[in-house]
């Protein structure tokens, strides 16, 4: 499933900065989630809450930000947000484009328990 395989990805990132910091435990994980990941939140969530048991991010909270997906006209440069996979450019009505925003799943911050 797609979305494990991100998981194991953000987790493995939070791990090796909560070992660089002398194998603190990690209290929160911050993602931001681009629109066009077709990705479930609820989803990632509930890997993200299977894949920490038994490692330092165990008791996290898991945080994300969705970022809206923002396209930029082939034809015409104008920039807009696709309100479904067909990206159609409002000004021209040309199809296609250049991503701009919201094809990033990206881990955004991670928290350590210090005390
Ligand atoms: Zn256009």
């Amino acid at each position: 499933m797609h979305e494990f395989s991100i998981v194991e990805n953000i987790l493995e990132r939070a791990l090796a900065i909560a070992v660089e910091h002398g194998h603190l435990p990690v209290s929160r994980v911050r993602v931001a989630i681009g629109a066009l990941q077709q990705v479930e939140p609820e989803v990632l969530e509930f890997a993200f809450q299977a894949a920490v048991q038994g490692t330092l991010a165990e008791d996290a909270a898991f945080e994300w930000r969705a970022v809206p997906a923002r396209i930029a006209c082939a034809a015409c440069d104008a920039q807009f947000e696709p309100e479904d996979l067909f990206w159609v450019c409002p000004e021209c009505a040309a199809a296609g484009g250049r991503v701009l925003a919201g094809d990033e799943l990206v881990l955004e911050s991670v928290v350590l328990d210090e005390t």
